[in-house]
């Protein structure tokens, strides 16, 4: 009988993964940096091209191991310089990755689940339901993509990530190892050497596993608050009537306090009209958020084909704007990028195939119309 063991996929193995599984071949430990540099450095996926690695050990990679690149299905370019990616995962689903360059930056936008369990009533990708968490690699392949496709100078083709969120489909929290094995690469000096203070995980606010991120690393948070007030926030972040606002906030001070240098939070506060858009919203939230060293960032609400939420006017947004402004906080208003190739975060369209009771409907990207986008342009951030 045939035993077909499956092939581990070094792509999205972290240094210390990488390390452990180097030693247990009987091989030294600083293979492991070889390989890193190979794939994430040099975008190097196929083993006999690895000229440092000796041939006997290239063979016997091949047999247990490969490099696995997400499979990209569609990608197009913004008249604004936005780029999107729509990579499929086997199983058939799709998923969104999205880059924004700006002056002195260049943000990217990341997965890190199929679909989202959290049902947020303003969210498509909650809308869609949860399919799958992504596996690490199926998460630094994101990255792996987008590193490739600026360039091929060895000097600056790196450089064109330099800002990272989840802020894609998914709740990163609960897909908590992928996440933290692919922050671990993202912020590798032998893979791509991000900051931790430009690789950002936004989470809708699960307090558990908000403490359990702050004793494994040290990245810097974004939360989606949305709301001032519990009433509010339970209509529309449902995950708030187990982990109410008191709870979260107390979370996040914690998470700072851990922190070995002075940082902010990203408050996210998504703008609906007529619904948490109000002045005494405003003013609830500059009292809620005393404490808390934070920056705000709104987000203008963007409609997608399942929602009755409307946008509030660019008056209404500003209007919100002063008085967090004029309360001493640092408050931006996040602005549409990439309207033309409906490059969304947060909101995404990739058809997802549901396993959950709830209804998924399914919305190839070309029929989605323009103009749903959002993205942070929060020139606030390191
Ligand atoms: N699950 C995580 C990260 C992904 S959502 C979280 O909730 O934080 C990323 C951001 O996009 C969140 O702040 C989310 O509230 C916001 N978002 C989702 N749908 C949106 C929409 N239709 N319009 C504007 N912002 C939206
Ligand atoms: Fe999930 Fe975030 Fe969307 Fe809420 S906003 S449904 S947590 S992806």
């Amino acid at each position: 009988m045939t035993v077909v063991t499956e092939k581990v996929n070094l792509l999205g193995m972290s240094r210390s993964q990488l390390e452990t599984f180097f030693l247990q071949l009987g091989e030294k430990k600083f293979r492991a940096s070889q390989i890193l540099r190979w794939i994430h450095q040099r975008g190097v996926s196929d083993f006999d091209l690895m000229t440092d690695i000796s041939k006997a050990l290239r063979e016997r990679l091949k047999q247990i191991a490969e490099i696995t690149i997400p499979e990209v299905i569609y990608e197009n370019f913004s008249a604004d310089g936005t780029r999107k990616w729509v990579m499929q995962m086997p199983g058939g689903s799709s998923i969104e990755t999205v880059f924004i360059p700006e002056d002195d930056r260049g943000t990217l936008c990341v997965s890190s689940q199929i679909g989202c369990s959290l049902d947020c009533s303003f969210c498509s990708t909650g809308k869609q339901g949860f399919n799958r968490n992504l596996s690490s690699a199926e998460i630094i392949g994101q990255l792996w993509i987008a590193a490739r496709s600026f360039g091929s100078d060895e000097i600056t083709k790196h450089r064109h990530v330099t800002n990272i969120v989840f802020m894609g489909m998914g709740e990163p929290l609960l897909n908590f190892d992928n996440v933290v094995s692919a922050c671990d690469i993202m912020m590798e000096d032998f893979a791509y050497g991000i900051s931790k203070r430009r690789l950002t995980v936004s989470t809708s606010g699960l307090v558990p596993q908000l403490d359990q991120l702050g004793e494994v690393t040290d990245v810097s948070l974004a939360i989606s608050l949305h709301a001032p007030n519990d009433e509010l926030r339970n209509e529309l972040v449902p995950v708030n009537k187990k982990y109410p606002i008191r709870a979260l906030l107390d979370a996040c001070h914690r998470y700072l306090d851990n922190l070995p240098d002075k940082r902010k939070i990203t408050v996210e506060y998504t703008l609906i009209a007529g619904v948490n858009d109000q002045l005494e919203h405003a003013r609830e939230l500059v009292g809620l958020l005393k404490r808390l060293p934070c920056k705000i960032n709104l987000i203008p609400f963007n409609p997608f084909p399942l929602s009755d939420y409307k946008r509030p006017s660019r008056n209404a947004v500003m209007r919100f704007q002063k008085v967090l402004n004029e309360a001493g906080y640092i408050a931006t208003i996040r602005t549409t990028r990439g309207d033309d190739i409906d490059a969304a975060c947060g909101q995404l369209v990739g058809q997802v195939q549901d396993r959950t009771k709830r209804s998924a409907r399914y919305i190839p990207v070309q029929e989605v119309s323009a103009g749903i986008s959002h993205f942070p342009q929060d020139r606030t951030a390191s």
